[in-house]
């Protein structure tokens, strides 16, 4: 859960002194922050708009040279050492946490990169498979150790690229780029529009009387990833036929609402919704940078909301308690926006909150959630930080 710049600091020392304690050497600390996306939910992979925000909750990773060329791999959340010899990295996905190490070290390998054995030991306060990017913050980390202890170079978004390849090739997982690009590019106080087409992206400042709160509904779906890839089928299968009817469309990105209206009838009704939501949230994201710029918040959390009725209703990835996080914060005092954030059926809502109603907020969703489902929502106030990075001991992580 993510904790205060103090203590993550105190995390990033008393992580170097387990490992020394472990493996009697001293190591380098690499960190790369979780993420939230304000609005711009499943336009990623249609080459269209998101609005991730970098937060201030990280995976830590200590690493080593080892001469022997192994990677021996710790997680401190899992408990568990795997032993991964760089000749033998190749695979397919093997359904451990350690295939995000493995992939990243394999693609960093098939890119060219001579990586050396390490040990390394990973630390998380990212809760893991809440929708906060765990997996990305993960992968980004491993990739700068691994780069630094071999002295090799990557661009910025060469690491983000090579990243997503880890998680789609080895994970099994067919994200977009928008998880490791915001580990990578995040920046401290901002949120960043990313064209998941171009990878061009604009950093816009987030206005200091507003506080980014997450609230987990501690609800996980067991069919979310077969869902996911239902969801891109259907966009798959709706721009299939949109190119066939309008000139240039090679995704929904090149889709207006007028040109989506004008043939509703050729389409699924499902397939028809799916569309609808994915061109309606990159107009809704296109908005929300508008609005940031102009800091109307009120613009901004209108956007929110129709962004979480959309999911709701049109592309059906919400689910009850999120539904309900909602509907409680819209109610709640000092609240602009709410609406869940990453791939749905369960994970995380965000909501933007006046800075002085926060406490008040937390306590009433708290509670509210607590008395209608039984459950404890465990709730993050975020500040928007900078991307990946080596820790100095002298700094700020
Ligand atoms: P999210 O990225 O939303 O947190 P994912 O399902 O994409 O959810 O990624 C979560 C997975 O990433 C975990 O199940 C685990 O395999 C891996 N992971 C993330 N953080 C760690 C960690 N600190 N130690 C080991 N594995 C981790
Ligand atoms: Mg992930």
């Amino acid at each position: 859960m993510p904790i205060p710049p103090s203590r993550n600091e105190s995390a990033a020392g008393s992580l170097r002194e387990r490992f020394q304690n472990r493996k009697g050497t001293s190591s380098r600390v690499f960190l790369a922050p979780g993420r939230v996306n304000l609005i711009g939910e499943h336009t990623d992979y249609n080459d269209g708009f998101v609005m991730p925000v970098a937060i201030d909750s990280y995976t830590w990773i200590a690493a080593a040279k080892r001469s022997d060329g192994v990677l021996s791999v710790c997680s401190e959340h899992f408990g568990e050492s795997v032993q991964l010899p760089l000749t033998a990295l190749a695979g397919p996905p093997r359904k451990h946490w350690s295939d995000y190490v493995r992939g990243v070290a394999a693609v960093l390998q098939s890119a060219g990169h001579k990586l050396m054995g390490a040990d390394i030991l990973i630390y998380s306060n990212v809760p893991l498979g809440a929708g906060l990017s765990s997996s990305a913050s993960l992968e980004v980390a491993s990739a700068l150790a691994l780069m630094a202890e071999a002295s090799a170079h990557l661009s910025p978004l060469e690491l983000a690229k090579l990243c997503q390849r880890a998680e789609h090739e080895y994970a099994g997982t067919r994200c977009g780029i928008m998880d490791q690009f915001v580990a990578v590019f995040g920046r401290a106080r901002c949120a960043l529009m990313l064209d998941c087409r171009s990878l061009e992206y604009q950093v816009l400042t987030l206005p200091a009387a507003v506080r980014i709160v997450i609230c987990n509904s501690m609800v996980k779906h067991e069919h979310a990833a077969g869902e996911y890839n239902l969801r891109r089928a259907d966009c798959e299968n709706g721009v299939k036929v949109l190119q066939r009817l309008i000139p240039n469309v090679r995704a929904l990105r090149d889709v207006s609402r007028a040109d989506l209206e004008q043939h509703r009838g050729e389409l699924a009704e499902r397939v028809y919704r799916r569309c609808r939501h994915v061109v309606g949230e990159n107009q809704r994201v296109l908005a929300a940078a508008e609005a940031l710029r102009t800091q109307d918040l009120a613009a901004l959390g209108n956007l929110m909301y129709q962004s979480h009725t959309s999911m709701r209703d049109d592309y059906e990835i919400s689910c009850s308690q999120l539904d309900f996080l909602v509907d409680l914060a819209a109610g709640a005092e000092g609240v602009y926006g709410a609406r869940m954030t990453g791939g749905g059926f369960g994970g995380c809502t965000v909501n933007l909150v006046r800075s002085d109603a926060v406490e008040d907020f937390q306590s009433r969703i708290g509670a509210g959630y607590r008395r209608k489902t039984g459950r404890n929502s465990e709730i993050y106030v975020c500040a928007a930080a900078q991307g990946a990075r080596e820790w100095q001991s002298d700094g700020e992580p």
